[in-house]
């Protein structure tokens, strides 16, 4: 296998390992930034941003990132896309292995993000990437017809404005009482009239009826649902799979830093985000000088 060193290691291109790998250049290194995807990570799911300063009218996600992705270009920053797999550390570096290649890292800063969870009911694995999805990123192009969102939170009534502005019947089902997002979000869906909400709704299977989906409820109330498409917005969890177990259980080394959504538990904005990468570059940088070869 080839190998290649390197200074320092990002492993996500969303707004975190973007703030970073900005940072980084500025004062000098050459991050090598690996992304499985599409550089923006789980902005490119978020509809309206509005609390990202600068943009006092709100943005889309769609466009944030795309501004982001611009300023990486603006610097010369290449983003390689490949999947970071089996990172680990061998005495004082770290190893991934990317394409088929060893990359060798005095430094690494884990952006790896969030998953979104899976609903485990019966049907979900045969439609999981056809009918039923757990992220707006992910969604055909052209979209007609009714979608059934599956959740209660900031997530799925986001999604349920996105999916209303691309002109689709929305149904949000939500397993609780009552919604559990942001107060703005559950006022500007009430005033959408192509957006019906249900409540005390807990899904048990989703099945396949022609071209539509079915979604039914346990004890058959709510009445199933019949939909084009599902999105599930049950929750997400961080993104680790590929670190080994002594790096999973995040030792406190200063070559080492997790930044952004996967660290931060509920608080996962793109402002922290970004915070994050900026403050790590800087302590990265520091170590680095100091710790000149
Ligand atoms: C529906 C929705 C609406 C939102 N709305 C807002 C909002 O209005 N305001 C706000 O501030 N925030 C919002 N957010 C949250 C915001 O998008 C996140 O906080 C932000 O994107 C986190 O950035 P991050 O870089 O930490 O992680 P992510 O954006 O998740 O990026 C992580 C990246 O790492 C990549 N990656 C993971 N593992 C690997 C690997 N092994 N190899 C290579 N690449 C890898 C992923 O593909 C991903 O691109 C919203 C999120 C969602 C889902």
């Amino acid at each position: 296998m080839q190998s290649q060193e390197v200074e320092v290691l990002i492993i996500g291109a969303g707004p975190a390992g973007i703030a970073a790998a900005l940072q980084l250049k500025r004062a000098g290194f050459d991050p090598f930034i690996v992304e499985k995807d599409r550089i923006g990570g789980a902005l490119l799911n978020a509809g309206w941003v509005e609390n990202y300063p600068g943009f006092a009218r709100g943005i889309s996600g769609l466009d944030l990132a795309k501004l982001f992705q611009e300023h990486l270009e603006e610097l010369d920053i290449q983003v390689q896309h490949a999947h970071a797999d089996d990172l680990h550390r061998m005495d004082d570096h770290f190893i991934a292995s990317i394409n088929n290649k060893e990359v060798i890292a005095r430094t690494v800063i884990v952006a790896a993000g969030t998953t979104p969870n899976q609903l485990d009911i019966h049907g979900v694995e045969d439609l999981s990437g056809k009918k039923v999805f757990t992220e707006l990123r992910n969604l055909p192009e052209s979209l007609a017809g009714t979608a059934c969102i599956i959740g209660g939170g900031d997530a799925a009534f986001d999604y349920a404005l996105s999916l209303a502005w691309r002109k689709m019947d929305v149904i949000i089902a939500m397993r609780s009482a009552s919604p559990c997002c942001l107060r703005i979000l559950d006022e500007r869906v009430l005033s959408m009239s192509d957006i019906k909400r249900i409540y005390n709704a807990e899904p048990v299977a989703i099945t396949r009826e022609k071209s539509q989906v079915v979604v039914n409820f346990r004890g058959g109330t709510p009445s199933p649902i019949c939909a084009d498409l599902v999105l599930c917005a049950v929750g997400r969890h961080p993104e680790l799979a590929f670190l080994s177990p002594e790096l999973k259980n995040k030792p406190e080394i200063p070559q080492f830093h997790f930044i952004g959504d996967v660290v931060n538990g509920s608080c996962r904005q793109v402002g922290i985000a970004v915070g994050d990468g900026l403050r790590c570059a800087m302590e990265i940088t520091q170590f680095l000088q100091e710790n000149n070869q």
